[in-house]
């Protein structure tokens, strides 16, 4: 049976190069890199080079890299470490209402402990506002928060406002790039942050690695304690594979990256063009223009996607859903219902996020099986009326 890969998003396959570049660290250069000998010191310079590699890629400087084992650790330590670094100056952060769980979460935590946590509301296409933003400050605010682009919907923030914004203020500025680098340019400078969080595995790197890149200057209490590794900023064996794997990935990325742009966008506007066209009563999720070039989400009503999900995977297509019923929640997303869908038209979500190894013909694939399968489960829903 074909096999198609459509869910990038979630995570990519581990690019050959970058695995071949990974190689040898795990047995002829296996060392500590903490180590005094050759060994050790064969592995720092390899994890020096890959943080000289990661900080050029984002317009940032060496020792202002940070290597963590991924987004949800970059995310955690940016809040937390924020958080307990900034108590005495204030006590209040500004998030939004679509960001990652590896965001909401440790807000959540925060708000336990006695910290206010503004979740800035976002407009029907996933954008916020840098009014809201401006309104929401106060002299307690001590971070704001604000993913660079959505990991469901593919909405690209104003980020370089919003962070102008709160860099007028003196406030800290931290945004979750995991959706972002890697796959369009992303430039701490210009993008106005001092905190960002990165992911490998979401660009063909490896997974279980990722960076947290912290400006000069910004303070954040220590959220791995242990050995003085990373400065003392987070303590444990480097992940020297990961890390060199992760320099690879952003080498090729570096490389690829404008072709595979204009690639991936001209197959996400052909998905775009061609469901509604072949598919009656379908919503567009997302902003229409400042989305990623590999997301692609439609609300498919009068059906689960779920439902659709499994008829997609029995013709071998892997996509996602926002409607996914986790073991302790019969809830729909969080995004799609902040971008104001009702519950009904949330659960028939589908995201389709292309990557690296997408061809036009597994386009032709999806755009063939997806709308049988549709009509189908249509003819089963005691929702949908037919005409
Ligand atoms: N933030 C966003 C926007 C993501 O999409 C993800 C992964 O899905 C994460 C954070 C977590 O990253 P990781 O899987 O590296 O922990």
């Amino acid at each position: 049976m074909k096999k198609v890969y459509l869910d990038y998003a979630a995570t990519a396959p581990t690019d050959p190069q970058v695995l071949d570049a990974m190689q040898p660290y795990f047995f002829e250069k296996f060392g500590n890199a903490s180590s005094l000998h050759a060994y050790g010191q064969e592995a720092k310079k390899a994890i020096e080079d890959s943080r000289q590699v990661m900080a050029e890629f984002i317009g940032a400087s060496a020792d202002e890299i940070v290597f963590t084992s991924g987004g949800t650790e970059s995310d955690n330590y940016a809040l937390l470490g924020s958080a307990y670094a900034l108590e005495k100056k204030g006590n209040h952060i500004i998030t939004t209402a679509i960001e990652h769980h590896a965001i909401s979460e440790p807000a959540k935590f925060l708000e336990k402990r006695g910290f206010k946590v503004t979740y800035l509301k976002v407009d029907k296409d996933g954008l916020v506002s840098p009014r809201d933003l401006k309104e929401a400050i106060t002299d307690k605010t001590i971070l704001v928060s604000v993913m660079h682009a959505n990991n469901e919907i593919g909405t690209i923030q104003p980020v370089a406002e919003l962070g102008r914004i709160a860099r007028e203020k003196g406030i800290c500025f931290h945004t979750d790039a995991v959706q972002t680098v890697g796959h369009i340019p992303v430039n701490v400078d210009e993008l106005n942050v001092d905190l960002l969080s990165l992911s490998a595995h979401k660009f063909y790197g490896p997974k279980g690695v990722g960076a947290l890149y912290v400006r000069k200057g910004v303070r954040l209490e220590t959220f791995m304690r242990g050995g003085d590794q990373e400065k003392g900023r987070r303590a444990s064996t480097h992940n020297t594979t990961g890390i060199v794997g992760l320099a690879k990935a952003v080498q090729l990325s570096r490389k690829s990256m404008d072709e595979e742009m204009r690639f991936q966008s001209a197959l996400r506007d052909r998905l775009i063009r061609e469901i509604p066209a072949k598919i009656p009563e379908v919503r567009l999720n997302g902003h229409p223009v400042l989305r990623l070039p590999n997301n692609v989400n439609f609300s498919i009503k009068y059906i689960e996607g779920e439902s659709i999900l499994l008829n997609l995977d029995l013709a071998g297509i892997a996509c996602s859903t926002g409607s996914a019923c986790t073991s302790s929640s019969l809830e729909p997303s969080h995004v799609l219902l902040a971008i104001g869908l009702d519950h009904g038209t949330a659960h028939g979500s589908l995201r389709i996020t292309l990557g690296r190894w997408t061809k036009e013909s597994d386009i032709d694939y999806l755009l063939e099986k997806l709308p049988p399968i549709v009509q189908k489960l249509r003819a089963m829903s005691p929702l949908y009326e037919k005409d």
